[in-house]
């Protein structure tokens, strides 16, 4: 089959490759569609710790069953599925306390110990296949994943109804995160990027209210929408210079600050105005069963909407060029996806 190989540091090569088998207790799916994920970037920087080369990549997939292993009775073959990327141990600490996410042995989809979906064709676990509705087509559905990210996010930071929220960067992840927002009952989401293409895209989802971050004055734009407080939960959805400080000056007294965009590159930050404000700082990670199940069902009610994010799409031949695309990360783009 045709994959597209990532062989080193910037390398992306499409090239022939084994086409696997599915295992007992494994399915064979033949991709639609996969994303370029954020992570999968830091990847092709060499700045992720598991996804190193040489792997095929790809964990945002859509397609169908091609076929199943021994002992496997379903999703039949032909079946439309997404595929939740997280294979646990289901035996460590975290496995059996319902965190399978922090799994002390996990393995995502994408790294070499198990080949993803930027191929014709991956094997996975039968269990971690959902079939989707047919409304919800097959690019939009590798947005499941990224969903799922935010839901966990969402739920981390213990977002309830009529909440003000700040969603700091709306590339996929962040605009993912202002849905979820709104769906846990967030009143007041301001969403902020570089781009006013995306912005627009996050008040499609559900952002009350945004901000070009180029225009400066977030904290001051943070604290007005909050009563002159600052906003009770704050995500960070990118990562740049000075953003966490930023994000200390909009977050109210007790406030709760959410990490889920990777931040390779250390930071000195402030940490006196934190900690004389009583906030909370929480990290996030992937998702659990549950997080994918609810990002699937809000996927199959806000279909047409999510359909905005995704912006690009490229064969498997053009990878190389997709992944410089993704990577310029300039006006008019969200998310890339691959067709084999
Ligand atoms: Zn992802
Ligand atoms: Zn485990």
């Amino acid at each position: 089959m045709r994959a597209l190989v990532f062989e080193s540091p910037l390398t992306m090569v499409c090239r022939e490759v084994a086409r696997p088998a599915p295992a007992a207790g494994e399915a064979l799916v033949r991709v639609r569609y996969a994303g370029i994920c954020g992570s999968e970037i830091h990847a092709y920087h060499g700045q992720h710790a598991k996804r190193v080369p040489p792997a095929i990549m790809g964990h945002e997939v859509a397609g169908v069953v091609e076929a199943l292993g021994a002992g496997v009775t379903g999703p039949a073959p032909g079946t439309r599925v997404v595929v939740l990327p997280q294979k646990s141990c289901g035996a460590c600490h975290w496995c059996t306390h319902g965190q399978p996410n922090l799994c002390d042995r996990k393995v995502m989809l994408g790294e070499p110990a198990w080949s993803g979906g930027y191929g014709e064709f991956f094997a996975t676990p039968a269990g971690l296949l959902h079939p989707v509705a047919d409304r919800v087509a097959d690019d939009v559905a590798t947005l499941v994943e990224p969903l799922a990210v935010a839901v966990h996010a969402v739920r981390r930071a213990g977002v309830g109804l009529g909440d003000r929220v700040l969603v700091m960067g709306a590339g996929a992840i962040g605009l993912m995160t202002v849905l979820a927002a709104r769906a846990a009952g967030a009143g007041t989401v301001l969403a902020t990027d570089l781009f006013d293409f995306n912005l627009e895209r996050a008040r499609g989802l559900g952002a009350t209210h945004t901000l070009n971050a180029r225009a400066g004055g977030l904290p001051e734009r943070a604290r007005e929408l909050g009563d002159g407080r600052g906003l009770d939960a704050v995500f960070l959805a990118a990562d740049a210079p000075g953003l966490f400080d930023q994000a200390v000056r909009s977050t109210r007294k007790q406030g709760t600050i959410t990490l889920i965009a990777m931040f390779p590159d250390p930071r000195t930050v402030d940490l006196q105005t934190p900690k004389a404000m009583e906030h909370v700082v929480r990290g996030s990670l992937t998702f659990t069963p549950d997080d994918f199940r609810v990002a699937l069902g809000l996927i199959e009610a806000h279909a047409a909407t999510v359909a905005a994010c995704i912006t690009h799409r490229f064969g498997l031949a053009e990878g190389a060029e997709a992944f410089r695309l993704a990577d310029r990360r300039g006006e008019d783009l969200v998310r890339v996806v691959l067709r084999p």
